[in-house]
């Protein structure tokens, strides 16, 4: 077994002297290039000095009671999309192992020319039934999925509508399709309204993500669906940590609101609740007809491999069979905000398994994410730019593995956190 710090991997020491050499052959060049690329390699050096970077640490092993094994120590995982536990599933893994041993690891190709199996339709299908919609369309990751669904759909005369805080990958999305893009404050329907208002006749298209990926609150979906209606909008809702996590079965955003209809482009990923990799686009036949003609990032990317697309379709077969796990993840997030809650700790908004607690600054953040690595819990902090300055937090998320002396140990190390930096 390797021996290495938690949250700091010492032994990276000869990167360091060949980053200093420069290029055989290539003459000095004063362009600046260099100089950005020292720059990237000076602040990961002093902030590894300072023992400031706790990122990419290798998990070993996953254990079945949700713990993970990191440089030879069991941790209590509380920085996992696994909402539901689904990773090693069996019924997930055998549906993989069955694809394999019949298509093989690779599909050699994009879906449109030799690329498309049975698996894929199956798992197209298995979504689109899932989700209540005619079609559905799958790509090699949630991302790419995003940047599909706003280029492929808009043109320069259009205009995409954010909330500010969506997924990078919306944001790229509306500027790579060099739309006119506006962005409303964080769930400010009147923010919302007004651009609706200034954008006229326009053809508009909201995005919102269903469950804000660093707050953990939820988009007024109601509210939204009522505004696109009302200025004749089209709405897509990214589900990458709503699917398998809102509403009674697990089916999402809708189901957790009560609602039947309103979501034009309902988009998702296969990567976080559902132990696979990829993403989809759900819709009407004809909209996806037209993503799967004309969207470039499915058009000039390979598909999804066997395994990945049998994993998935296994994986909503399960979430429909065992809906426990659906009520177990939404009772241990309600259970882990009201204990930070009860300790006085700022947990924003947050309803769902993603839940952060602000520390204020980088540096206290830091420090209460390697306070709960020693004392083996395993989480992250979060700091400027993705998120505001001053909102530095630690951001766990909670999965259905987790049982109410997981949540309650967590909340120990989180009480002994906070106090050693100075939050309560
Ligand atoms: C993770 C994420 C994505 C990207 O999905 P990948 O499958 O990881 O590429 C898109 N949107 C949101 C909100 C996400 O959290």
């Amino acid at each position: 077994m390797r021996k290495s710090n938690l949250v700091l991997d010492r032994t990276e020491g000869t990167e360091e002297e060949a980053a200093d050499a420069p290029a055989p052959g290539r003459a000095p060049a004063r362009d600046g290039i260099d100089d950005r690329v020292q720059g990237w390699w000076d602040q990961l050096t002093h902030a590894k000095a300072r023992d400031l970077y706790c990122y990419g640490m290798t998990v070993d092993e996953l254990l079945p009671d949700g713990r993970v094994v990191v440089a030879g120590k069991p941790m209590l995982m509380f920085a996992s999309y696994s909402y539901l536990g689904l990773i090693g599933h069996p019924k997930i893994d055998g549906a993989a192992t069955e694809a394999i041993s019949r298509y093989g690891t690779g599909t050699h190709g994009v879906r449109l020319l030799a690329g498309t199996l049975p698996v894929h339709r199956e798992l197209e299908r298995a979504i689109a039934r899932f989700k209540g919609t005619e079609d559905a369309l799958t790509f090699s990751s949630g991302y790419a999925t995003n940047l599909a669904a706003i280029t492929a759909l808009l043109t320069r005369r259009d205009v995409v509508i954010c909330d500010s805080l969506d997924h990078a990958s919306i944001v790229d999305g509306a500027v790579l399709s060099r739309v006119t893009f506006w962005r409303f404050q964080h769930n400010d329907l009147g923010g919302l309204e007004r651009r609706l208002q200034r954008a006229g006749d326009r053809g508009k298209l909201v995005v919102t993500d269903a469950v804000f990926s660093m707050d953990g609150d939820v988009a007024d979906l109601p509210g939204i669906v009522d505004l696109c209606r009302r200025h004749g909008a089209r709405l897509m809702v990214d589900e990458a940590h709503s699917l398998g996590v809102l509403g009674k079965t697990g089916r999402g955003v809708e189901e957790h609101f009560g609602m039947a209809a309103g979501i034009d482009i309902k988009m998702g990923t296969l990567s976080k609740t559902i132990p696979s990799a990829g993403g989809y686009l759900a819709g009407s036949a004809k909209l996806i007809n037209m993503y799967r003609h004309h969207s470039r990032p499915y058009i000039f990317s390979a598909a999804i491999t066997p395994a990945q697309a049998a994993a998935a379709t296994a994986a909503l077969q399960v979430i429909e069979e065992e809906p426990h796990r659906v009520a177990k993840v939404q009772h241990n997030a309600a259970r882990l905000v009201s204990g930070l809650k009860a300790m006085g700790l700022n947990t924003l908004r947050s309803e769902t398994p993603i839940v952060p607690m602000i520390c204020g600054s980088q540096e206290r953040a830091y420090a209460a994410a390697r306070h709960c690595h020693r004392r083996g819990l395993f989480v992250l902090p979060v700091t400027h730019p993705a998120v505001p300055e001053g909102l530095s937090r630690l951001r766990l998320t909670t999965s259905a593995l987790h049982g109410d002396e997981d949540i309650d140990e967590a909340l120990g190390i989180l009480e002994s956190a906070a106090r050693a930096v100075g939050l309560s």
